[in-house]
């Protein structure tokens, strides 16, 4: 996989404005394909319709236009891919990876209820599973993905290391619902596919679904990306990231006059080291960044630090 062109993408979910934690996640894809003569991809992670706006879209451009992290092509909108998402699932239905589901949700809670009474997990197992397609009834289904349920599924990640998830604590996702609209698991997957995507740089807080999203590689016979989860940025207090630590929004950083050449040094330090260096041009962090310099810890938000950085730029 070495040989292949470094493909990278930042896959901002459009229901707000670019907080400095999208911010630096694009920053470290920008950086690392830049730095590599790679492609830097943008995907606008849409299909939540109630919650997605173009509204949101424009302002995420505009932090990032701000912040000089230009994209390859034009954006891709995942919602736009729903009949190819539609379309893996019916592969994998087909191939034996995924099958129809169609137990209705008061069974699926009757399972959960009786599973609770007798003390076993209620992670839902489905009758469907393993049925004859004779047997099926002419009744709505969903398709779920037929995961493993022995073993272990392991994701070497460059950031968390060796991380294993117990199969029997994964159910067997759904991708494809009664409506005939793709799941965002599968959509992600199928688009990091198709756009041929090499490095998986992204929040730690989706650690849990790479799981998931390996087994559907899995199953496709797809290579897997490189992954690497970031730990999320602190407040200077060590705890989540919340409003009442300040400026959330990279807008709000370029209102208050700060320099984009000296937000870009920052944000490349929020979770991220070369030595002892803290100031550095944007050639340098080209130069320099790598995945193992990505620390373990969360980042704290540091406004000293930021007035010291942007200070030299
Ligand atoms: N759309 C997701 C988010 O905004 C990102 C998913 C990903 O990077 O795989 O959190």
């Amino acid at each position: 996989s070495s040989d292949k062109p470094v493909v990278t993408r930042f896959a901002p979910s459009p229901t707000g404005y670019l907080h400095i934690g999208g911010g630096r996640t694009a920053l470290f894809n920008w950086l690392y394909a830049r730095g590599r003569g790679g492609k830097f991809l943008l995907r606008i992670e849409d299909t939540d319709r109630a919650r997605s706006t173009p509204e949101a879209t424009e302002a995420i451009l505009r932090g990032l236009r701000w912040l000089g992290l230009d994209w390859d092509g034009e954006p891709i909108s995942q919602f736009a891919r729903a009949d190819r998402h539609v379309a893996v699932a019916q592969q994998m239905l087909a191939s034996g990876a995924a099958y129809k589901c169609f137990s209705t949700q008061d069974e699926i809670e009757a399972f959960r209820e009786a599973a609770r009474a007798e003390g076993r997990s209620t992670l839902f197992r489905s009758p469907w599973r393993d049925a004859d397609p004779a047997t099926h009834p002419d009744a709505p289904y969903v398709i779920r993905m037929k995961a493993p349920r022995d073993g272990e599924t392991v994701i070497e990640d460059k950031v968390q290391g060796t991380v294993k998830f117990r199969n029997d604590q994964l159910d067997d996702m759904i991708c494809l619902r009664s409506d005939g609209t793709p799941t965002y698991m599968l959509a992600v997957v199928v688009d990091d596919h198709d756009m041929a995507v090499t490095h998986v740089i992204r929040g730690d807080d989706h650690l849990n679904n790479s799981a998931r999203q390996a087994m559907v590689y899995r199953a496709m016979g797809w290579d897997e990306p490189v992954w690497a989860h970031i730990p999320l940025i602190h407040g200077p207090d060590g705890k989540k990231l919340s409003k009442r630590h300040g400026a959330l929004g990279v807008e709000e950083y370029q209102a208050m006059g700060y320099p984009a050449a000296g937000m870009r040094n920052y944000l490349a330090r929020l979770g991220w080291s070369h030595g002892d260096d803290e100031f550095f041009t944007t050639e340098q962090a080209l130069d320099w960044f790598d995945l193992d310099g990505i620390g373990r810890a969360p980042a704290r938000l540091d406004f000293k630090k930021l007035e010291n950085i942007c200070g030299q730029h």
